[in-house]
């Protein structure tokens, strides 16, 4: 590192801070289950490596650790009252297959970049602050998510600990293998008055940031998602022998469906609505489908516009189905609420943009992130970080380290902030 780097005090530069966090995230992705690709999911042995490698750098940085009994590992400064409330911070540790090296690693180096700050400047925060380590999040191994977060927020079902993975190990035998303790679960649970808040530090994993040229953003609310799996069931026949009038086709008015569904979309602000999957049956290219299956995934960071566009899109399917004599199925497969962010933080977030001279912008979330669970015990909030084309979940994932830096200052100046309301 060059002596420009350092302050007057041997202190870290923001900008050798923000080097630092981008050397950890290559550091962190050479912790894989399979060299050549990022793959970290729960339990294996990439796993504990790494979280034993963020221990490490949470100990540099002046915190006390401990692994709760799901295998989240939990950094603590004591801060001047240790009794108080603590302030969370974190991320997942993590990962889906072939991932990216930001996703989820991201917020927790900036977080401790956050803590090391504070010790080197020699400001004691009146509050713990406490750096969390996710254990799961992106579900990988047992194709469901949150399983860290939840065991904090003591929302964790026993019954997960059925569950079984590809190689016929259950999470019960996983959770023992990461050196947690099943039956203990319970235990990893926040106390009452324990914390008084969980934020962030995420990359945006979409294009909005880049669109305006903000290094970061204010999340003000996780979007609310509808899945919904619907079927047109017609009558299968030659494509050469039926006359067009006699025909009950169900393609076309799957793809009536796929277009007034981006119409509704295009037409309400915020709202996304996507048909990802669609399948037609027989399927041959010489016989007219007799069922078309296909899936609607509809999401908005307010509940009520999100339920009535898809009151707006089953209506639309009922009349489509009617006009055409066609059989009509519509299972809702999944119906998650919106997540608001909390307005006082969220408040106080877009202060510290505005204090580190950075334009303040304010978007929604489309993906789910551990936040969404935090929520149920404690108010959250979030900050997102720019990343190269809005690509996330994929090896081309990418952040400046120039964003990296915003970043730190940004939740640096928030933490602060809450540190000055409680001592005022
Ligand atoms: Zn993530």
């Amino acid at each position: 590192m060059a002596a420009s780097e350092t302050g007057r005090s041997g202190a870290l530069s923001q900008g050798a801070r923000a080097q630092r966090v981008t050397t950890r995230c290559n550091e962190l992705a050479t912790f894989t289950e399979e060299p050549g690709q990022i793959i970290r999911p729960y339990g294996t042995p990439a796993l504990a490596a790494a979280r034993a490698k963020v221990a490490h750098w949470m100990r540099e940085a002046g915190m006390d650790i401990r692994v709760d009994a799901i295998g989240n590992l939990r950094g603590r400064a004591k801060g001047s009252d240790p009794t108080a409330p603590a302030l969370l911070l974190g991320s997942h540790l993590d990962s889906v297959r072939d991932a990216g090296r930001y996703d989820g690693p991201l917020g927790i180096l900036v977080a401790i970049e956050v803590v090391d700050r504070a010790r080197q400047s020699q400001r004691a925060r009146p509050f713990p602050v406490e750096v969390i380590a996710f254990a799961d999040e992106e579900g990988l191994r047992f194709q469901t998510t949150y399983l860290g977060s939840c065991a904090l927020a003591g929302s964790f079902d026993p019954a997960f600990l059925d569950l079984i993975d590809a190689d016929g190990m259950t999470l019960r035998e996983a959770v023992g293998t990461f050196g947690g303790d099943a039956d203990a679960l319970p235990d990893a649970a926040l106390g009452p008055g324990e914390a008084r808040a969980y934020v962030e530090v995420h990359i945006e994993q979409g294009p909005y940031l880049e669109s305006v040229d903000a290094p970061v953003g204010v999340v003000t609310a996780i979007a609310g998602q509808s899945r919904i799996l619907t079927a047109f069931s017609g009558e299968a026949g030659h494509a050469g022998t039926v006359a067009m009038h006699l025909r009950r086709d169900p393609l076309p008015a799957a793809a009536e469906i796929v277009l007034a569904a981006e119409e509704l979309a295009r037409q309400t602000s915020g709202l996304l609505a996507t048909v990802g999957m669609i399948e037609a049956t027989p399927g041959a290219s010489n016989v007219i489908a007799g069922r078309a299956n296909f899936s609607l995934d509809v999401r908005h960071p307010e509940d009520p516009v999100r339920t009535s566009a898809v009151s707006a899109l089953e209506w639309r399917v009922h009349e489509v189905a009617s006009a055409r004599s066609l059989g009509v199925e519509w299972r809702i497969a999944r119906n998650h609420p919106a997540v608001p962010c909390d307005p006082s933080l969220t408040t106080r977030l877009a202060e510290a943009v505005a204090a580190a001279g950075l334009p303040v912008e304010q978007l929604p979330s489309g993906a789910g992130h551990d936040a969404v669970v935090m929520s149920e015990v404690v108010p959250v909030a979030m900050l997102f970080v720019r990343c190269a084309g809005g690509i996330s979940h994929h090896p081309a994932e990418f952040v400046m380290t120039s964003d990296v830096a915003a970043a730190v200052d940004v939740l640096d100046r928030f933490v602060d902030m809450l540190a000055d309301e409680k001592l005022g």
